[in-house]
């Protein structure tokens, strides 16, 4: 191949369908990926603990991930030749952090107690059976969730307004704050985006004479900063909510399909621009 090719998925949502967690939709465009041996780097808010076993049964636990919303990138022994900047020893080879490591919020969330007594919980304070009460995961799925690295999520207990207040004291102590559907997560200024740019320049790195072209899939706010900054965007049609905006407007595909049905659409058509189709 004359040029190195890349994707980088997000998750829940995207490859995996919103309800039931399965990718077998995307079967196609798996295997097409895996048959053209281009890279598929999986991106998620999920811990590394959670992603580890997606990324084998995916059959792609031999590429770099992107974990906890780009807070750090793990990246397998032996998948670059050129040393990597920034780059730690971990377990799976080397690991790039993005962000300061979750006991700075956990500091940060023990001061606020004062402030805000019984008015939050963190998954500190929730425990693996808090957890699993909280998001309906089951024990084992709650125990991967609670191995945090670099963020923190937190249920919010009072008022409307003394959220606010609590919102603001995180973001004086330098805390970036996400509202999901359940839980506002507490991290640190890092985002899916500058994690995709910094694997983007360790491929180009490593074949300086090949251009890279990268697909960034995602289906909402948190992916925004990877779609922007991708060379090429499939925004993935949710069951449960709008596509989220985009300052784009070149180089983006909407899928039709939802979750993995509209993943595996878009990646064919994207393969198509570079002429990789059946029998490739
Ligand atoms: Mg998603």
């Amino acid at each position: 191949m004359s040029s190195q090719l890349l994707v980088f998925s997000d998750l829940d949502g995207s490859l995996l369908d919103h309800f039931s967690y399965r990718w077998d939709a995307a079967a196609d465009a798996l295997q097409r990926l895996q048959s053209a041996g281009i890279p598929l780097i999986l991106a998620s808010s999920k811990t590394r603990a959670e992603m580890a076993p997606l990324q084998q049964a995916l059959g792609v636990a031999h590429y770099p991930m992107i974990v906890e919303n780009g807070a750090a990138v793990v990246v397998p022994a032996g998948t670059f030749s050129t040393p990597l900047e920034n780059a730690v020893p971990c377990s799976a080879g080397q690991e790039v952090r993005f962000a300061p490591p979750r006991s700075r919020w956990l500091a940060t969330l023990a001061a606020l107690k004062t402030d805000f007594p019984d008015e939050f919980a963190g998954f500190d304070d929730l425990g693996v059976d808090g957890i699993q009460a909280a998001t309906g995961l089951d024990a084992g799925g709650a125990a991967l969730a609670a191995c945090r690295e670099f963020s923190e999520p937190v249920q919010w207990l009072g008022t409307p307004a003394r959220r606010e207040a609590f919102v603001a004291a995180l973001q004086a102590a330098g805390a970036r704050v996400q509202q999901g559907g359940r839980f506002l997560t507490v991290a640190g200024q890092c985002d899916k985006g500058l994690a995709l740019r910094y694997l983007r320049a360790a491929y180009q790195r490593e074949a300086p004479d090949q251009p890279v072209h990268d697909l960034a899939i995602g289906d909402s706010g948190n992916d925004v900063p990877m779609l922007e900054v991708a060379e090429s965007a499939l925004l993935v049609r949710s069951p449960t909510h709008d596509f989220p905006a985009l300052a784009r407007r070149s180089g983006l595909r909407r899928s039709t399909g939802l979750g993995p049905a509209g993943w595996s659409e878009g990646v064919l058509a994207w393969l198509r621009d570079y002429q990789i189709t059946e029998g490739d």
